[in-house]
């Protein structure tokens, strides 16, 4: 059992904290934490800027985690996907998506998921265990380090990964803090966009504690009949509640909420669903994301027709609403949540091993 203490789980005031505790001065924990989020060091042997007295009993109670891809799928658009071995077993998923030059990274909070949504793979999964703060900054950062071999930054992070972030707050909340940190990964808070399937208190604690981040909400059904059934998560916080907390949710200035929406065919597809939706979502600022449902074994679902699709569509563009439809993007190399995991976990004979 490793007794050491996990750098990366702490922040910026946490690391001063820590190493206060051991009677070193404030801003030593300034000068590690620049080295191992800007400089990317992995050992106290890097930071030459540290005595070396101080440098080995850094190491004596404490060290610096990485993740390691052990397997990256790549799409013939660009899009890379990551699979991440945590060391005990599970394993979690990343995405890299170079859209315009802007690369976006969607990351993992979760093992599996607890919701058990009806539609999504992870959610078959159940929930293994909470990521730690290391192994969800950890992501970013080993995908950092690819991107940067070309020359490129990170732009965005989307928390759309497996998992639902706000069932882990504790852990998601320090996380977001080291990436918006001017000192640590040195994201703007209007670039990380966390996402949920609805759990509203949870959705207060995050605009109350990291005002300004983006919201996204995976809302995927217009009545609470439908979504009681396929977002189990409804029969606790229905929809009328979900709204209500989207329009109190502190974004920043001129943002919108994004809700997410799975359109599944034949079940939340028709123009009268576009019609409820509409109606729902007027009031709060807001676009929407259509999201074409892929078909996996085990899950009952059919994919939407494309004239479902459209229909749907041009009805919200036609009245105003800014709607994306979530193009193949990622489609050739399961992007949608938790399918690489599920491959993976049935043979990795189509995954590049790097
Ligand atoms: S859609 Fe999101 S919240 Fe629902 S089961 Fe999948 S990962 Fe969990």
């Amino acid at each position: 059992m490793n007794h050491k203490v996990d750098l990366k789980n702490l922040t910026l005031p946490a690391l001063e904290q820590f190493l206060r505790g051991q009677g070193k001065e404030r801003f030593r924990a300034l000068q590690v934490f620049k080295w191992i989020y800007q400089q990317d060091a992995r050992t106290f042997e890097e930071m030459t800027n540290i005595s070396k007295e101080l440098r080995a009993e850094l190491a004596e109670t404490a060290y610096i985690s990485n993740l390691e891809a052990e397997a990256v799928e790549v799409g013939g658009d660009g899009t890379r996907k990551y699979l991440f071995n945590l060391g005990d077993g599970h394993a979690v998923e990343s995405v890299l998506i170079p859209i315009e030059g802007r690369n976006t990274v969607c990351i993992s909070s979760q093992v599996g998921c607890a919701m058990a949504c009806e539609f999504c793979l992870t959610g078959t999964f159940k929930l293994t265990r909470n990521l730690t703060t290391a192994e969800i900054v950890n992501q970013i950062m080993a995908v950092r380090h690819d991107v940067r071999e070309s020359g490129e930054e990170i732009r965005n992070i989307v928390m759309m990964g497996m998992g639902e972030p706000l069932h882990n707050l504790d852990n998601v909340i320090p996380a977001i803090q080291i990436m918006i940190d001017g000192n640590g990964l040195q994201l703007s808070n209007r670039r990380v966009t966390v996402s949920t399937c609805g759990l509203v208190p949870e959705m207060e604690r995050l605009g109350r504690e990291i005002p300004n981040v983006n919201l996204a909400v995976s809302l995927n059904a217009t009545t609470d009949e439908l979504r009681n059934r396929i977002m189990p998560i409804n029969r606790r916080y229905p929809i009328k509640a979900l709204l209500q907390a989207c329009r109190e949710f502190p974004l920043p200035g001129r943002r919108k909420v994004t809700f997410e929406y799975v359109m599944i065919g034949g079940i939340n597809d028709s123009l009268d669903d576009a019609k409820r939706l509409l109606r729902l979502i007027s009031d709060i600022p807001n676009k929407v994301n259509l999201i074409p449902f892929n078909e996996h074994k085990g899950c009952g679902f059919k994919a939407p027709t494309q004239a479902a699709i459209d229909a749907f569509h041009t009805f919200l563009i036609d009245r105003h609403v800014t709607v994306i439809t979530r193009d193949s993007r990622g489609g050739d190399i399961s992007a949608a949540c938790g399918q690489l995991k599920g491959k993976l976990e049935k043979g990795k004979s189509d995954l590049v091993t790097v």
